[in-house]
């Protein structure tokens, strides 16, 4: 009886098995002629569809359990396989997107970089090229470039290829790079938020004379630290977000 049940599924499934097809790849856009397998990684869909378990609006293709699209001759990845008009889509459909991907960071790449009100490059590339420039040459650094903490920042570490507390010489002058601890415990003490912010002491060892640049992101930190400590569990204007009293 059970024998003669895998005879009859056996027939109907023969022609499933004998018909050629056109097939693709859609990791690789590969398209070829084969046929379906009875082993294999990748199920062949039956044809029935149900509603997404979770996804709305998405539905869920249900596979034979013993049929299986054969790997792909290419990239003999076989998880990418389907019918050779649907794989070219989705296929097609990716290489549009990261085409789209590299013009968009292209057009990026190609505008100006704006550092400070008064540094501005004429692209990422030039930018960089700078950058890498003063790492090596530090004496051909630019006033205004001295003169903006973010901007230094960038060399001291494309230089040092690390942060902390460090020190380089331009011409005259020493930058020195320091820390502002920023850091602080939360309302409840359990989180630490905040952040440890670079400022710059630039001496001028000639006349002695010393400039502070990017001290005022740090103003704002020590101010507050001044006023409730590091912990801000005293300020109390941190409530919980509920009134007080
Ligand atoms: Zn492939």
């Amino acid at each position: 009886m059970i024998e003669q049940l895998q005879k009859i599924k056996d027939a109907m499934m023969q022609p499933i098995y004998e018909k050629r097809r056109h097939l693709g790849c859609e990791f690789c856009g590969t398209t070829f002629y084969g046929h379906y397998q009875k082993t294999g990684l990748n199920n062949v869909p039956n044809g029935k569809e149900s509603p997404h378990p979770t996804k709305k609006g998405w539905i869920t293709a249900h596979t034979y359990d013993d049929v299986f699209y054969p790997d792909c001759p290419s990239c003999l990845y076989p998880l990418g396989v389907r019918e050779a008009k649907e794989a070219l889509a989705v296929y097609n459909h990716h290489k549009e997107k990261e085409r789209q991907k590299t013009e968009r960071q292209a057009k990026k790449d190609a505008k100006p970089v704006k550092v400070s009100a008064r540094l501005t490059y004429p692209n990422k590339k030039a930018y960089e090229d700078r950058l890498n420039l003063l790492a090596k040459e530090p004496d051909q650094m630019t006033k205004h470039e001295m003169m903006c903490d973010y901007f230094l920042d960038k060399v001291f570490w494309k230089k040092f290829k690390r942060g902390g507390r460090l020190m380089m010489q331009v011409r005259n002058f020493t930058i020195e790079k320091m820390l502002h601890d920023g850091r602080y415990k939360s309302n409840s003490g359990k989180s630490t938020m905040g952040y440890c912010t670079p400022f710059f002491i630039i001496t001028n060892i000639i006349t002695g004379k010393v400039r502070r640049i990017g001290v005022d992101a740090v103003r704002q930190h020590i101010e507050l630290e001044e006023k409730y400590g590091k912990n801000r569990r005293n300020d109390p204007k941190r409530n919980f977000g509920l009134p007080n009293g």
